[in-house]
């Protein structure tokens, strides 16, 4: 009775002293890093990020990404940076060609934040993955009429709370002065996950026919940017394009922060 009682008070005493420790080290360095959660002291080099954030939705961002794992984060020489949106081009393409911009590879610091996004719920993150995107397709020059995100189910965005895409489609169209419009395209279809699925053509068929543009939409002649937060097959960005063609969209074009290709075999336009 006597040890376990001196047991709680050794615990509790602990993490006094951890939580004291925690409080003065913060005082010292108060940023945390979102992606690996150790304190860092790299605060300046978000000085930029932190202004446009405040541009973009007039608030403070909170979020710190420390040295090891911003440096961790490497982008995609200016000529590897443009894909076939699809990784295995399928014969009768209703939409060949289709052109992918996807500057950073799913490894390192990508690797580990979008589950964060995803399933620990860091919209902070998608924004940041967002602006380093728009601010990447700056230097594109690409002339669209809208920016429209891959849309969640209604019953995946009750769960989530927010949809990725849209999170980081959203700084996208500003950073490039393009009309933004996250209700164009709606998921007609409740699909499963696609990180849920090896086979290539499940893939395919998991997610056939699962977009249309909204009534609320005339996409008639207009070039769109379709965003994603990540690319594999591609068949998800293939079907949200598709849905926008046959909607009347003159060209559309596709873009994802990450994925796992490294050959550049596309133009975009
Ligand atoms: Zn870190």
């Amino acid at each position: 009775m006597g040890a376990a009682s001196g047991k709680t008070i050794d615990t509790g005493f602990v993490e006094e002293i951890r939580g004291a420790l925690r409080g003065a080290i913060d005082l010292i360095l108060p940023y945390r890093c979102a992606v690996c959660g150790r304190v860092s002291d790299t605060e300046d080099r978000f000085d930029s990020y932190n202004s446009l954030y405040m541009e973009l939705y007039g608030q403070s961002p909170d979020l710190h990404i420390c040295g090891k794992c911003l440096s961790s984060l490497n982008i995609q020489d200016e000529d590897r940076r443009w894909f076939l949106c699809l990784s295995n081009p399928v014969s009768g393409d209703p939409c060949p060609g289709l052109a992918l911009y996807m500057p950073f590879e799913y490894k390192g610091l990508v690797e580990l934040v979008i589950p964060k996004i995803k399933f620990g719920k860091k919209y902070e993150l998608a924004r940041f993955f967002g602006c380093v995107l728009g601010s990447a397709l700056q230097g594109e020059n690409i002339s669209a009429d809208l920016v429209v995100p891959v849309p969640l189910s209604k019953k995946r965005l009750e769960e989530r709370g927010f949809n990725q895409a849209g999170e980081i489609a959203f700084p996208v169209a500003k950073l490039n002065g393009i009309p933004y419009a996250d209700d164009c395209l709606i998921r007609i279809k409740e699909t499963m996950r696609q990180s849920d699925i090896t086979d290539k053509g499940m893939r395919a068929v998991n997610v056939s026919n699962a977009f249309r543009v909204s009534d609320d939409w005339d996409v008639t002649g207009l070039n769109v940017v379709v965003i994603d937060d990540v690319a594999t097959t591609g068949s998800t960005l293939h079907e949200a394009a598709l849905a926008l063609y046959k909607a009347g969209a003159s060209k559309v074009l596709c873009a994802a922060f990450a994925g796992n290709r490294s050959l550049k075999n596309a133009e975009p336009f």
